[in-house]
C-alpha cells in the first residue's frame, strides 16, 4: 500500500489529506490520483489529458520535485526523502514525510495561482510565453522557393522544439518565485528557438533582442539549471538563455 498525502484547496480553504491506495507494479502517480477520485473521493481535482508525457497537463510537486505525473512511477518515489534535493532541486521544505512509509508528497505546481487542488492557472505561463512572440513573421505573399535548413541547425532548434508547455520548468524555477514579471525558462527558451531559427527576420531578431535585454529577461535567471533539471523532454533553457546574453554583449 502506498499514501498519497495531497495538499487541497477550495478558496481560502488549505488542507492536506492522507489517502491509501493499493500500490500495483507499473503504477504512476497519475493513476494513483484516479484510484483516489474514482473510489475515495469524486471531489478531489488534477489536470490530465494524454497520460503519457506528450500534452504537459499533468505537471505537480510529487516529493517537493516538479514532474509529470503520468510519468512517475509510484515505486520510485514512494520511498524517496524529502530531506534532500532532488536533480539539483533544492526546494525542500519541513514535510512531516516520514522515510521509508511509503509516502509520497502531491502538491500543485509552485509559481502559478491554484485554483483548486492540484489544478493551477497557466494564464499567466502562456502570456509570458506568447509576449516573446513565438512565431515567424512572413513577407506577404507565397514565398518563391522553399527554405532550407542544415541538419545541424534542425538538431540545434529539435532541443528547443521538443517542449510541451508543461511550465514543470516555471515550478523550479527561483527567479519566478520571487518576480511575476520573469519571462522564466520556458518562454526564454522559445525565445532561442525563435532568434536561431533561420527563418525568422534580422529585424525580428533585434526586437526580440530589445525585449529580452531586461531583469525580468535574461538577465534574470539565476543560472542555477534547475529548468534543465526537471525537464521531462530534455530542453536546456538554461543554455538558451546564456546564448541569448551572449548575443547582447
Ligand atoms: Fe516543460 Fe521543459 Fe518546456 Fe519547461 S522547457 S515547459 S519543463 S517541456
Amino acid at each position: 500500500m502506498v499514501e498519497l498525502n495531497i495538499r487541497r484547496q477550495d478558496g481560502d480553504r488549505i488542507w492536506s489529506e492522507n489517502f491509501t491506495v493499493e500500490d500495483r507494479p507499473g503504477m504512476t502517480v497519475l493513476e494513483a490520483l484516479f484510484h483516489v477520485q474514482e473510489r475515495i473521493d469524486g471531489s478531489l481535482c488534477f489536470r490530465y489529458s494524454c497520460r503519457g508525457a506528450v500534452c504537459g497537463s499533468c505537471a505537480m510537486l510529487i516529493n517537493k520535485v516538479p514532474r509529470l505525473a503520468c510519468r512517475t512511477q509510484v515505486s520510485e518515489v514512494k520511498d524517496e526523502s524529502t530531506d534532500e534535493p532532488k536533480d539539483g532541486v533544492a526546494s525542500v521544505k519541513p514535510s512531516g514525510k516520514v522515510e521509508g512509509r511509503n509516502e509520497i508528497l502531491v502538491e500543485p505546481l509552485p509559481n502559478l495561482n491554484v485554483i483548486r487542488d492540484l489544478i493551477v492557472d497557466m494564464d499567466h505561463f502562456y502570456e509570458l510565453v506568447d509576449s516573446i512572440k513565438p512565431w515567424i513573421n512572413k513577407d506577404e505573399g507565397e514565398p518563391e522557393k522553399e527554405t532550407l535548413m542544415e541538419p545541424a541547425m534542425q538538431v540545434q532548434l529539435e532541443k528547443y522544439t521538443n517542449c510541451i508547455l508543461c511550465a514543470t520548468c516555471h515550478g523550479a524555477c527561483p527567479a519566478a518565485s520571487r518576480n511575476g514579471e520573469y519571462l522564466g525558462p520556458a518562454a526564454l527558451a522559445k525565445a532561442w528557438r525563435f532568434y536561431l531559427d533561420p527563418r525568422s527576420k534580422e529585424e525580428d531578431r533585434n526586437e526580440l533582442l530589445k525585449y529580452l535585454n531586461s531583469d525580468s529577461g535574461v538577465w534574470g535567471c539565476d543560472v542555477v539549471y534547475k529548468c534543465v533539471a526537471v525537464c521531462p523532454k530534455k530542453v536546456t533553457p538554461t543554455q538558451g538563455i546564456l546564448d541569448l546574453r551572449g548575443k547582447m554583449e
